[in-house]
């Protein structure tokens, strides 16, 4: 195969053993390594799970669901492919779940597109299933596929059995089978064990797929001699056999990949001539994250403080901020329950002060307590979609002087319903009707990314560089627009709009760095770039720290 022939190759991630292994991230650095030989990628999740999508999920459940650009609510492994590959443009043929696999094969048939045929499994559920991965994977050069859950789970059948025919009918040279298992240390025998790896590979055998290169989780660099072990006991080859230990970093991860050679093994077997990998930004991105020249405590109040995979992407946001200004982002985690109960103490000492996303009221007044000890102490603030409905809210009833204002999201009957359904506050003669027949539909949810416009000489538009920017949303309460001058009269300046007038960034002037956003800015962040908003607001936490931030900042 040349490259440029657009016969895409399929690289298929399975796991095995145990689940939470990393499969996302170690698919998302294949992916890296990939790309950085020159090749373009496209990435696919399957989800065994019988939702349609992980929209209606409880990130208790499941942690963040991400939004790609066209607004698809998807798996948060789509975060991690976007954060560490370029050409990989997630969206709406990136995700596929067994519930949507079912949704389409079942409309076909009441559509009667089967044309009496018994409708099965075998074939029809596993063709709708290569039929989507073929979808999905573009005209990619090689297109990774990654497979949820753990072999030998009765949901993930239908999708193993389509990649094994995947195998059959492109051949070895357009697929490349990667199974991905944990070696484990029994510390109290001294011993790695290697039985569990023997066992998920003869599993994964028994449905006819034999891989052809194992990345085994481990907590130290795998020995040779467990290596050659596995190798033999695996059938697949000792170079091919990759230690992914356990690293202090997951942007060191590439390199790791890439020493071991992984990415010419997958190269080799689809026949691929490429040119050497260019790994130089990923090298910067650890070197920097080595060397930071200040730390900085940045504290995050929100709902599901117990589960940090709800906050990934914004995690990883505010970690990019810090590769870019040379600062290491300390997060505090911090439930806003204990603020409500014990006071905004813990806030005292910290350099910067992020609200995200949220739904549901619990905890919603001590988020609504933060953003006015962030903004009476001066320490910058950066809040998200309900951070930023929270801000207005704050400011409505202590700058305003607005009592009682809320959204009605939290209290359908308040006097001051300063954030609500665009439907709740909109003059129904207005140009609603799109949003409207949407609400009608049931998708009432702004989804995807839409511009903004940013106000000259604002701060967001400052951090941006530019009065035009793209964002992603996920969310339904809109800014009151009925309240806007009251507010501005107050202080608050609404710095970004939408094309439909509708309130995307509220900011402070006066205060040393306070904006806040509608959309999610997360979404687009990623590690090698970094994101500006981000930036601009971890450099204010640093200026915070070393006591340069001024007592006002210009309007
Ligand atoms: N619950 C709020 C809304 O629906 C905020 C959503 C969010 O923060 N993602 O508008």
């Amino acid at each position: 195969m040349t490259l440029g022939s657009h016969m895409t190759s399929y690289v298929f991630i399975t796991g095995g053993v145990v689940s939470s292994l990393g499969k996302g991230i170690t698919s998302a650095c294949l992916g890296a390594i990939l790309e950085a030989r020159g090749l373009t990628i496209s990435m696919i999740k399957l989800d065994p799970y019988i939702n349609v999508d992980p929209g209606t999920m409880s990130p208790f459940q499941h942690g963040e669901v991400f939004v790609t650009h066209d607004g698809t609510e998807t798996d948060l492994d789509l975060g991690h492919y976007e954060r560490f590959v370029r050409t990989a443009h997630g969206g709406r043929n990136s995700n596929f779940t067994t519930g949507r696999i079912y949704e389409s094969v079942i409309g076909k048939e009441r559509r009667g597109d089967y044309l009496g045929a018994t409708v099965q499994v075998i074939p029809h559920i596993t063709d709708e299933i290569k039929q989507s991965i073929e979808l999905g994977a573009g005209d990619a050069d090689i297109c990774l596929v990654e497979i949820g859950g753990t072999v030998g789970d009765i949901e993930s059948l239908p999708f193993l059995e389509a990649i094994r025919q995947m195998g059959v009918e492109l051949g070895h040279e357009r697929v490349v089978y990667v199974h991905l298992t944990l070696v484990p240390f029994i510390s109290t025998s001294s011993e790695i064990k290697t039985k569990p790896t023997q066992h998920s590979v003869k599993e994964l055998r028994s449905i006819g797929i034999q891989p052809d290169i194992l990345v085994c989780r481990s907590e130290q660099p795998l020995p040779d001699e467990q290596r050659r072990k596995i190798a033999l006991f695996t059938n697949v080859r000792e170079k091919a056999v990759i230690s992914a230990y356990d690293a202090d970093d997951l942007y060191k991860i590439p390199l790791m990949m890439h020493e071991q050679g992984l990415d010419e093994i997958v190269a080799r077997q689809l026949g691929l001539e490429l040119p050497e990998a260019d790994l130089g930004e990923w090298q910067a991105i650890v070197e920097a994250k080595q060397n930071p020249q200040v730390d900085v405590d940045v504290a995050m109040v929100g709902k599901y403080m117990d589960l940090k995979d709800s906050y990934i992407s914004l995690v990883e946001a505010l970690q990019h901020g810090g590769i870019h200004t040379r600062t290491r982002v300390n997060i505090h985690f911090i439930e806003s329950r204990d603020i409500e109960e014990n006071g905004v103490d813990c806030l005292q000492n910290m350099d910067g002060i992020v609200v995200p996303g949220g739904f549901g009221d619990r905890g919603i007044e001590g988020k609504i307590e933060t953003v006015r000890f962030a903004r009476e102490s001066g320490i910058p603030y950066l809040g998200i979609c309900l951070g930023m409905q929270v801000a207005v809210i704050e400011a409505a009833r202590n700058l305003a002087g607005l009592k009682g204002a809320m959204s009605t999201e939290f209290d359908p009957g308040t006097p001051h319903p300063v954030v609500g359904l665009i439907t709740e506050w909109q003059d129904q003669t207005g140009d609603t009707e799109q949003r409207d027949e949407d609400s009608e539909l049931g998708g009432t949810m702004r989804l995807g990314a839409q511009p903004i416009t940013l106000a000259d000489g604002s701060l967001a538009a400052r951090s941006y560089g530019s009065t035009s920017i793209e964002e992603r949303h996920r969310h339904r309460y809109e800014v009151n627009n009925n309240y806007r001058k009251q507010l501005t009269d107050a202080g608050l300046r609404f710095s970004g709009l939408s094309i439909d007038d509708l309130v995307e960034v509220v900011e402070l002037p006066g205060h040393p760095w306070f904006v806040a956003s509608q959309f999610h800015p997360e979404f687009t962040s990623n590690p090698r770039d970094g994101h500006p908003l981000f930036k601009s607001f971890i450099g204010a936490a640093r200026r915070h720290r070393e006591g340069e931030l001024p007592e006002a900042a210009e309007a």
